[in-house]
């Protein structure tokens, strides 16, 4: 079996033509225009290049998008401060910080000083918690694009195992809640998993998420599984991801790529939280 590649790139310009593009216009026939304001800290290449292709998207769906500089020198006061201007501006409507931050600030108390309507990137706690519960809210972006494209590309999760492997707070346990709510039995996996394999053997869908490139090939990937791979690694100026690629392609029936898999659904996703942060604030 040679699998269907399942492009992040093509499912985020069918969502941009499709839904983005359209809200776009009715809140600019409002007089709105989403705004996302990035703050970038520090001089990491890998950070500069996500921020880049954020805004690149950002102006392709019509909307407004600033990045905001600052040195890794930076005071953890300093950048709370900048995120206390943000919420009160009734003109901006989505804030992220671009993570990795330098070791003297604290990432956990940077995100939750984001007001949680401006939260586009889906961490703060209030957010994370009613996606625990349930209720409407602002998604993190990796796993919301994750389910657009298993949706978009045509696999029904009700009554699937899904195995997940990796807990992340911004992959791995989001999504295996995403996929629950789908109706799906959700097997999660992490470091100390005995015996990884037996717990692939029966999943219907795979979600990578280990940071470790390569980490599972074909012989671990049941005949017709549906692979995403949400890794990114660059190894000798050649991006490959968590899944070696030309293995899982022969038993999987459907695999994301890396790159043009995860990435480009991640970007997307940001910028319909983006959009869906600005609908709400002005309708409140
Ligand atoms: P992370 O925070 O480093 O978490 C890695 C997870 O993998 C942990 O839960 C860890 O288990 C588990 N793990 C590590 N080694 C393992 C092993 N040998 N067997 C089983 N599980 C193992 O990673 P992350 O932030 O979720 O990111 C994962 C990858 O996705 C990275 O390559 C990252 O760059 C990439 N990423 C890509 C995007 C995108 O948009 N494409 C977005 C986010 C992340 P423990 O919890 O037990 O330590």
């Amino acid at each position: 079996m040679t699998a269907k590649i399942i492009s992040g790139r093509d499912v985020a310009e069918h969502i941009l033509e499709n839904e983005l593009s359209k809200k776009v216009e009715v809140l600019k026939s409002k007089g709105v225009i989403p705004n996302l304001v990035v703050i970038l800290v520090g001089e990491m290449k890998a950070s500069a290049s996500y921020v880049a292709q954020k805004e690149k998207f950002a102006a392709k769906a019509g909307i407004k998008s600033e990045v905001r500089r600052f040195t890794a020198e930076i005071t953890e006061q300093e950048i709370l401060s900048e995120i206390d201007k943000i919420n009160q501006d009734p003109l901006i409507h989505g804030v992220i910080v671009q993570l990795p931050l330098p070791d003297h600030i604290s990432v956990a108390k940077v995100l939750n000083r984001i007001d949680p309507s401006k939260d586009v990137d889906g961490f703060t706690p209030n957010n994370v918690g009613k996606l625990f519960l349930g209720e409407d809210t602002l998604v993190s972006c990796t796993p919301k694009g994750i389910m657009q494209m298993l949706r978009i590309s045509g696999t029904d999760l009700n009554g699937k195992n899904v195995t997940v492997i990796g807990r992340s707070n911004i992959v791995g346990k989001p999504v295996s809640i995403l996929c629950q709510s789908e109706n799906a039995t959700v097997t999660m996996c992490h470091s100390r998993t005995k015996d990884l394999n037996h717990k692939l053997a029966d999943a219907d869908v795979i979600i990578v998420a280990v940071g470790v490139p390569k980490f599972v090939t074909g012989e671990q990937i049941p005949d017709g599984a549906v692979v995403i791979d949400v890794g990114i690694h660059n190894i000798d100026g050649k991006l490959c991801g968590d899944v070696d690629f030309d293995s899982a392609k022969e038993k999987a029936s459907a695999i994301t790529p890396v790159p043009g898999g995860v990435g480009p659904m991640t970007v997307c996703a940001l910028i319909e939280n983006t959009i869906i942060a600005a609908e709400r604030i002005n309708s409140a």
